[in-house]
C-alpha cells in the first residue's frame, strides 16, 4: 500500500499536547493514514482534530482547506481563523474541540461533485463519530449545510434550522451560518443589505451558542457546588 505524503498530526504528536485520553491512539491507528476514499490521494495531512479533548463544545465544519492541509490542523487558516474569532467570542478556546466532516481536503478545483462529496462523508463518517464519542461534548455546533447532514436527517434549510436546539446521540446539535459565508458573499461582491443579513445572523447564532453554552456551565457549576 502506498504510503501518504505526510501525516502532521502523527508526526507533531498532536494528540498527545492536548493530553488525549488512550482511545485516541486507536482512532489514530485507524485514521491517521487512512486511504478510504480517493481524497487521500490530493491531501497532504490527514487532519483529525484539534483543541481539548474534555471540551464542552465540539465546532465540526465542511474539510480543511489548503492552509490546514499544510498544516495539520482544522481552523488555522484565513478562513479557519476567522471563524475561530467569531466562536470565540461565544465560547473560550480552551473548551473546544475542533474537527471537520472529512478529514482530507477537498480541491475546490478538482471536479468533485454532490454525490461523489456525499460518497467520501459516509466513508469518513466512523472517523467523526469515533471523534464524537471521545470527545464526548455536551453540545456540538454544526457549522454550515455539510457538517448539518452529518448529524441531523432532514432536508430543512439552515435558515429553518438555526436557533433551534437539536439533539444528535443526547447531545445538543446547534446549526450554524459559516462564518466564512461572509468573507465568501464579500468576495463575490454581495451587495451591503445582504452582507449586513448576513452578518446579523451570524451574530444571532454566536449569541444562541453563548446561551446554551453558558447554560451548561451554570448547570456543571450548580452539581459541583
Ligand atoms: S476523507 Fe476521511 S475517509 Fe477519505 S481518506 Fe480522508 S480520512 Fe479517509
Amino acid at each position: 500500500m502506498e504510503k501518504p505524503k505526510k501525516v502532521f498530526n502523527v508526526e507533531r504528536g498532536l494528540f498527545d499536547k492536548f493530553g488525549a485520553p488512550g482511545d485516541v491512539s486507536e482512532l489514530l491507528t485507524d485514521w491517521g493514514t487512512c486511504r478510504r476514499c480517493e481524497l487521500c490521494e490530493g491531501r497532504r495531512s490527514v487532519v483529525l482534530g484539534d483543541g481539548s479533548w474534555t471540551a464542552k463544545v465540539m465546532v465540526v465544519g465542511q474539510w480543511p482547506g489548503m492552509g490546514e492541509d499544510k498544516e495539520g490542523r482544522p481552523f488555522v487558516a484565513r478562513e479557519g481563523l476567522n471563524i475561530k474569532r467569531w466562536i470565540h467570542g461565544a465560547v473560550p478556546e480552551n473548551d473546544i474541540f475542533w474537527t471537520n466532516v472529512l478529514a482530507c481536503r477537498v480541491k475546490e478545483k478538482a471536479g468533485y461533485g454532490a454525490q461523489l462529496r456525499r460518497e467520501y462523508m459516509e466513508e469518513c463518517r466512523p472517523r467523526l463519530e469515533g471523534t464524537v464519542s471521545i470527545v464526548n461534548p455536551d453540545i456540538i455546533v454544526a457549522l454550515g449545510t455539510h457538517a448539518k447532514n452529518a448529524f441531523l436527517s432532514t432536508s430543512a434549510s439552515l435558515s429553518v434550522l438555526r436557533e433551534v436546539r437539536h439533539k444528535y446521540k443526547g447531545k445538543m446539535v446547534l446549526v450554524c451560518i459559516n462564518p466564512a459565508a461572509l468573507s465568501r458573499q464579500r468576495q463575490a461582491g454581495a451587495d451591503k443589505r445582504t452582507l449586513a443579513a448576513l452578518e446579523e445572523m451570524v451574530i444571532s447564532d454566536m449569541q444562541f451558542l453563548s446561551d446554551a453554552y453558558q447554560e451548561i456551565k451554570g448547570r456543571d457549576n450548580n452539581e459541583e457546588s
